[in-house]
């Protein structure tokens, strides 16, 4: 068990932010896998900052009790540079003030540096590949320019987690059910996460394309295994991003729920000796990221919703009322299902404006490019 702070380089003078790390379990021993656990990364999305802290305590209990068989790191505040961000009381924490940047975009690393430094290295040994791998990736990471504090962040972050086995990313949704999203490429462990959080919607990404946090661990071990030399790997990188519901869904309840929810994941995984939280097997929902459906606003007003979260919606049938207070007499429009699908996700605002998302449906149909992002 060990406590360090990371200092990121800073901005400007007089003003150090650093991130926290615990430690828990083996430490780079030969053969132990390693889980990295993150929260906050946006930080106005607090319900993870809550399930950081459970599990802070149970993983210092487990590794009392010798049960931790993989080395565990915990950051539980991931975005300290964000969490500064309050304008007159309110937290602006899922873009840089300074660069203006999504803080779970524009990390990855380059697949073409990826290729040209790494993919001539490998040999037959699965793993020795999965090694060199793991090593090369960290080597890019440390050669990275970071010249913004956005920058320093995700180089500080991703020098933790890129050699990482198993990467868990905690964020929410605005005012959503609980959902996941995982490679395409991993759907059977990304369903099996999903059972052990009970969460139904699945998000199955193409990690090819734009890439989030998670996406930046798993698409180079994708991208080498597309490779035309076709090496072999024993262990690629697992990593999902656990949307923990909306963003007022934080409750001490739900949380030591999602918290056990991990850890039978990792339980499940081998990483952790103990008894798993009894659970019944869910009917998941699972769906490919460009199949959800972003129902946008055509008009600016005051939304209020006639569906609830869970419904499963005929393509012509209203999920909203929009109240359009600019019209010379009160008149108010539908919002209509533009598909059939399942509603997860509404919006928290209430004025609404020309363009916004209100809506996101999961559906058997195609909607954007494969490889893209639901948001901006
Ligand atoms: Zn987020």
């Amino acid at each position: 068990m060990a406590f360090e702070t990371i200092k990121i380089p800073s901005a400007s003078v007089g003003n150090q932010a650093h991130i926290h790390l615990h430690r828990f379990g083996p430490e780079g021993v030969k053969g132990v896998k390693k889980v990295y656990i993150q929260a906050g990364l946006h930080a106005d999305e607090h319900p993870g900052l809550l399930v950081a802290q459970h599990l802070l305590r149970h993983l210092e209990q487990l590794d009392q009790q010798n049960a931790l068989k993989a080395e565990i790191v915990l950051v539980p505040f991931a975005n300290p540079v964000g969490l500064r961000q309050k304008n007159f009381g309110h937290l602006v924490g899922r873009c840089d003030w300074h660069t203006g940047q999504n803080f779970n975009r524009h990390m990855a690393i380059d697949p073409q540096q990826v290729e040209a430094s790494l993919a001539p290295s490998f040999g037959i040994d699965a793993i020795e590949n999965d090694r060199l791998m793991r090593l090369g990736l960290k080597h890019l990471v440390a050669q990275r320019h970071d010249d913004f504090e956005i920058n320093s962040l995700h180089k500080i972050l991703l020098s933790q987690s890129i050699d990482a086995h198993y990467v868990f990313d905690l964020h929410c949704d605005d005012v959503a059910l609980p959902h996941v999203f995982y490679g395409l490429h991993q759907q059977e462990m990304g369903q099996t996460l999903a059972q052990c959080l009970g969460f139904t919607i699945c998000l199955e990404e193409d990690v090819t394309g734009t890439v989030a946090f998670d996406g930046t661990h798993t698409q180079p071990w994708v991208n080498m295994q597309n490779h035309p030399t076709k090496p072999v790997f024993s262990t690629p990188c697992f990593a999902a991003t656990l949307e923990l519901r909306g963003r007022s869904d934080v409750d001490p309840k739900l949380a030591e729920q999602d918290c056990l929810g991990i850890l039978d994941f990792l339980t499940h995984e081998h990483l952790i000796e103990r008894i798993p939280s009894p659970k019944k097997p869910i009917a998941l929902k699972p769906c490919r990221v460009d199949q959800v459906r972003m129902v946008k606003a055509t008009a600016s007003g005051i939304i209020t919703y006639r569906s609830k979260l869970g419904e499963t919606l005929k393509a012509g049938e209203a999920i909203a009322d929009l109240v359009l207070v600019d019209h010379p007499k009160a008149k108010s429009i539908p919002i209509l299902a533009p598909c059939n699908g399942y509603l997860f996700s509404q919006t928290g605002q209430f004025f609404i404006t020309k363009g916004d998302t209100v809506a996101m449906l999961s559906t058997q149909e195609q909607h954007i490019q494969a490889g893209t992002q639901l948001a901006f």
